[in-house]
């Protein structure tokens, strides 16, 4: 069987500037992978040019399940089964989580709201159902509902960028149990992360280190232990991979994510 999530050489430029350099990953059904990289690695450009966004200059190779993802449009790309999920979900108003919940499994041509129950009681969101999406939930709160959202579309592969950021350590473990809950066979998760902490909590089947737009090593728990011990200087080191001066310029988006943690 095809991986649900395969990356071979995929380079991406903006203008002049190189962001992925040949980036490999493969990703089978079933499995959870963890995505760890410093800030400006290129992990959130990875997410977009996945997800369809356009503005980038993309070479390589991407499939979902077999099929060509990069050829897809982003409604298509959906469609057949890829989700991202939000660092910061937005909030809508006078929507409920219900219906919001109803009308995208009605695009997909499933009827009767079952699952939706089924899945709300899974991941304890019952209680956020009849209220607005994302309305007054706490940044925890927040997190599993997209986690729930996620489960009830049954998408074959659920890219999650930082989506233990900002959380205090409560809720990073409370996101941790969420995600684990949502493995399947049928589905493959990506969890796209700075910090090393929330490994803490998740244990991925593997995990890959991401530098200067490229997985430069992949591994088990021993890398979770290396970069918690270490950081990446210490992988940087092991690998004698120098620090390219361009990765350390931030843009203001960067200082949210660097928002150090109450561990
Ligand atoms: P990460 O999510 O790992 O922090 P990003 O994918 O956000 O990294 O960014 C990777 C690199 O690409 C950074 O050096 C960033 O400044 C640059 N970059 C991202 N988006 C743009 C853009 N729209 N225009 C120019 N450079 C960008
Ligand atoms: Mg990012």
């Amino acid at each position: 069987m095809a991986a649900a999530l395969q990356i071979v050489g995929l380079e991406v430029r903006i203008g002049d500037k190189e962001i992925l350099r040949g980036l490999d990953l493969e990703v089978p059904f079933g499995e959870i992978h963890a995505i760890m990289g410093p800030n400006g690695s290129g992990k959130s450009t990875l997410c977009h040019v996945l997800s369809g966004k356009t503005g980038y200059e993309v070479a390589g190779l991407a499939t979902l399940a077999g099929a060509d993802l990069l050829s897809m449009d982003v409604d298509e790309r959906a469609r057949e089964g890829l989700i991202l999920g939000f660092q910061y979900p937005i909030e809508v108003p006078g929507v409920s989580l219900r219906v919001l919940m109803e009308e995208a499994l009605d695009e997909r041509g499933v009827t009767g709201n079952e699952r939706i129950t089924v899945e709300a009681e899974r991941f304890d969101t019952t209680r956020f159902l009849e209220r607005s999406v994302n309305d007054d939930l706490s940044g925890g709160e927040k997190k599993r509902s997209e986690i729930f959202q996620m489960a009830v579309l049954e998408p074959k592969v659920a890219l999650l960028d930082e989506i233990d950021s900002g959380l205090d350590i409560d809720a990073v473990r409370e996101v941790s149990e969420a995600v684990e809950a949502m493995r399947s066979p049928d589905i493959a998760i990506v969890m796209i992360t700075h910090y090393s902490r929330i490994l803490r909590y998740l244990s991925p089947d593997k995990i890959h280190v991401m530098m200067d737009g490229r997985i430069i090593t992949s591994g088990g728990p021993e890398l979770a232990e290396e970069l918690e011990t270490g950081g990446y200087e210490a992988i940087r080191t092991r690998l004698g991979i120098e620090k390219r001066a361009e990765t350390v310029e931030k843009r203001p988006s960067d200082f949210f994510t660097d928002t150090p943690f109450d561990v």
